[in-house]
């Protein structure tokens, strides 16, 4: 499938920036070198601006600020309400500024505007939920009596770097910023080079808000590049990086060097596993949400529906006619519930499973690009029933608007089918009988479990995948653990009983 740059008009936000710039020590800066990369649009798939591309020496440059301030500046040895206050400043301004960073995110995503709205909610969420946790944050002290106190000293690890994909870019980035500034550290972010724009709008609010220079840092620029530069720095305690799993391989690789601190989020290929005794109806509402939300591109989304035999028939058919009603089309405009997919290489790789699905399975609903949008990167929601679990389609991450769906016969194959890839991030789970749901959701091989429901989550609980879905939860009191060291300090009560060594005098005789 080809896709021809669109020379029609089309909307552009005002004031668009048309030069990306690194942001170290409280500056926008360009490369050292001058390097920059183009940045485009997923609806016209021409350059919109030029971003600076960070090499060696300009992620040397902002580890060596933050590196500064964390052993210099006051951010690590402030109270945690004084933190608190700026991250609560920060929530704030983010806030603030909703409707712009929805049509900044619209604009460099492709997401539908409807579905960009809500990023910058959770995004300031999540700067709230930090402040509040760090102020409320108690370590353990334990007496052993007449012998010891020991409790335990919490501290800020240095300098973390962070690295994050391109779908939902500001709300992700907001999860690692958030618990890695609350806790005290100091950062360097690297945005995915496919969508820049969003990232560059932290700076100001940061410095805004009263963050000391140098806390944060931004270098725009390729994963090859940037991003295995700071990977690879002795001076980068802690790496937590989102993407793809071969992706996160390669930086697991290379961060032994200098052993660093991993918290990885990865693939997926979930689950949604739809028994004959499930509420139907609110089973394909989730299931169709689940994989044509935020255009498929979802670490999370429900990609493999498995379904009973006997209600196959009809999920299938109802499925499909709800996947052909979907309204595909210019993210910007608020009816449209799946936008244009980021960038003509991540078209070109979903279209080309689109292309192997027609061969595994049996086409329902899509198959490709919508007549009515010869232009920019869209895939009409894509529905193949039948799929083999040896299928292509079924076992490998497309991340994109389609869908494969199987059936099954007994709970055991349902189970079976459910663990049959190497991801382990999400499960969905319908059926009404409560036994069954909770004996499935122990034995499903995923970091996190639906019952009943779509993804909706409670910023406490763990957030992350087994197998090759991630190493590591975030999420809650976990993301402080991640971010901080957690040294034991033990105390003397009374007299120290230690075993003299060396007291005897070796020529005394018996
Ligand atoms: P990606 O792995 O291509 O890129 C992610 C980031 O890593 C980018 O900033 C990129 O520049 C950088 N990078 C690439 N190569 C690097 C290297 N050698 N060293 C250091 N950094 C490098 O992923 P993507 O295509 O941007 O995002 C989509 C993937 O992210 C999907 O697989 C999706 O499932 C996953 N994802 C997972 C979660 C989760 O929480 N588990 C959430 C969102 C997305």
């Amino acid at each position: 499938m080809t896709i021809s740059p669109d020379t029609r008009t089309h909307y552009v936000p005002e004031d668009l920036p048309t030069h990306l710039q690194h942001y170290i020590d409280g500056e926008f800066v360009d490369s050292v070198g001058g390097a920059t990369f183009e940045v485009l649009d997923p609806v016209s798939n021409t350059t919109y601006a030029t971003a600076a591309a960070g090499q060696r020496e300009d992620i040397d440059a902002a580890v060596s600020a933050a590196r500064e301030a964390f052993s210099n500046g006051p951010w690590p040895r402030m109270k945690p309400r004084e933190r608190a206050r700026v991250l609560n400043r920060i929530a704030d301004a983010v806030e603030a500024q909703e409707s712009r960073l929805a049509e900044l995110e619209t604009f460099d995503t492709g997401l539908p505007i409807t579905q960009s709205r809500g990023q910058a909610l959770r995004a300031a969420e999540n700067f709230r939920f930090f402040a509040d946790l760090i102020v409320a944050q108690f370590d353990d002290a334990m007496k052993v009596p007449g012998a010891q106190i020991n409790y335990v000293n919490r501290k800020p690890i240095g300098v973390a770097g962070l690295i994050t994909p391109w779908n939902t870019p500001f709300m992700l980035e907001s999860w690692k910023l958030a618990p890695a500034l609350a806790t005290g550290n100091t950062v360097v972010l690297k945005p995915a080079e496919f969508t820049p724009l969003s990232a560059s709008l932290w700076a100001k609010i940061f410095k805004d808000a009263g963050l000391p220079d140098g806390v944060f840092n931004l270098v725009n620029g390729l994963g090859e590049e940037a991003g295995d530069a700071l990977v690879k720095h002795p001076d980068v305690p802690l790496i937590s990086f989102t993407g793809e799993t071969t992706t996160g391989q390669t930086i697991f690789r290379n961060a032994a060097e200098s052993l660093k601190g991993l918290s990885m989020e990865l693939g997926g290929k979930s689950p949604c596993v739809v028994f004959a005794d499930a509420d139907i109806d609110a089973a394909i509402d989730s299931a169709l949400f689940g994989v044509f939300s935020l255009n498929g591109e979802r670490c999370t989304a429900g990609s493999r529906i498995l379904v009973e035999r006997s209600v196959y028939a009809e999920f299938c058919e109802k499925y499909a006619a709800r996947a052909k009603t979907i309204v595909v089309g210019d993210p910007h405009d608020p009816l449209t519930e799946v936008g244009a997919l980021v960038h003509p290489e991540h078209f070109e790789k979903v279209a080309s499973y689109v292309e192997i699905g027609k061969t595994e399975g049996t086409l329902l609903a899509g198959g490709g690009r919508p007549d009515h949008l010869p232009h920019g990167n869209y895939i009409a929601p894509t529905v193949f029933a039948d799929v083999a679990p040896e299928a292509r389609i079924f076992q490998e991450e497309i991340f994109g608007p389609v869908v494969a769906i199987t059936p099954f016969d007994t709970d055991a194959e349902a189970l079976e089918l459910a663990n049959n890839t190497k991801y382990g991030l999400a499960a969905y789970i319908w059926t009404n009988d409560l036994t069954r749901a909770h004996t499935f959701a122990q034995s499903v091989e995923a970091g996190m479990v639906w019952l009943n429901s779509h993804n909706v989550r409670d910023l406490r609980t763990p957030f992350g995948g087994v197998k090759a879905s991630g190493l590591g939860h975030e999420g809650g009191y976990r993301s402080i653990d991640f971010y901080t060291d957690q040294q034991a300090v033990h105390i003397t009560l009374g007299t120290v009983h230690t075993p003299k060594f060396g007291a005897t005098d070796p020529t005394a005789t018996a």
